[in-house]
């Protein structure tokens, strides 16, 4: 079954990890989609290592999505280049671990510049053409830091919990225009975010997830894939965790 056949995505943060796998997903159901990350060799890669399974499914776009000319300049290219946009994943996002008493206003800054404030850009840069679109999809990745906390993680924490009250906010706004909006909160997922965490850390984690394991991307890429879908048409302003129980 091809879900998204003739649907445009734009995926951020799409070079590695979740995001990466989250455009594979939507390519191998017949999207097209616009791979975007900070760096040009980043993106450049995922593209082509998709492109590899998916001729012509991917187009790479290296912007940084906490710089808001910059994503208003993008929406405008990519519009010019797909056509339309169905389906936007708000996938970028960055850690800058520490506790408070030591944690750097530059830390802050970069952690909602980007999580946070990137949702913004991006929402702001496609939304008109979303509102016209087939089926038009907002999907936010947060975290199930962003429900329950986590010490050493205030940015990170506020960054992601923001995220969801932006995406309830957003929902409300679009429903109108048919336009929904969603979340997906991971738990911990195998990614090189998660790698950087030292192996006591891994282990405390895992004895409070009840399925035990951390997850992998797929687990993540197929419920953004659902909620992109037609037939979550009836689904908005939702946070759907996908974390081994964690958060149950
Ligand atoms: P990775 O660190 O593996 O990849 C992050 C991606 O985001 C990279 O492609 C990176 O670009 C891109 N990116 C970062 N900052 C910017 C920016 N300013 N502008 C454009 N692109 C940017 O992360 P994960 O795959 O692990 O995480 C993806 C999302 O899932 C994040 O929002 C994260 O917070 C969330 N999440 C992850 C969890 C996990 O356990 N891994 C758990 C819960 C949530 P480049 O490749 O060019 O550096």
């Amino acid at each position: 079954m091809q879900r998204f056949t003739n649907k445009v995505a734009v995926v951020t943060g799409g070079g590695r990890g979740i995001g990466q796998e989250i455009a594979r997903a939507l390519a191998a159901e017949g999207a097209k989609v616009a791979v975007v990350s900070r760096s040009e060799s980043s993106c450049g890669k995922a593209a082509e290592e998709i492109n590899a399974d998916f001729p012509g499914s991917c187009t790479a776009y290296a912007v940084d999505v906490a710089d808001h000319t910059a994503v208003q300049e993008l929406a405008k290219k990519i519009g010019e280049d797909m056509g339309t946009v169905n389906i936007l994943v708000n996938n970028a996002g960055v850690t800058r671990d520490g506790l408070l008493m030591r944690m750097k206003e530059e830390d802050w800054d970069t952690v909602l510049d980007t999580n946070l404030k990137g949702a913004f850009n991006t929402v702001k840069g496609f939304m008109r053409v979303l509102m016209k679109a087939e089926d038009p999809r907002i999907i936010n990745i947060a975290s199930v830091i962003g429900l329950i906390g986590n010490a050493g993680q205030t940015n990170y924490s506020a960054s992601k919990a923001g995220l969801i009250g932006f995406t309830k906010a957003v929902a409300r706004e679009l429903a109108g225009r048919s336009v929904t909006c969603n979340a997906v909160a991971p738990g911990f997922i195998t990614t090189d975010m998660t790698d950087e965490l030292p192996q006591a850390v891994k282990d405390a984690v895992i004895g409070k997830i009840p399925l035990a394991s951390f997850g992998n991307t797929k687990d993540i890429a197929e419920a953004v894939a659902f909620l992109a879908s037609p037939a979550a048409r009836y689904i908005t302003g939702q946070v759907l965790a996908v974390d081994g129980g964690m958060t149950m």
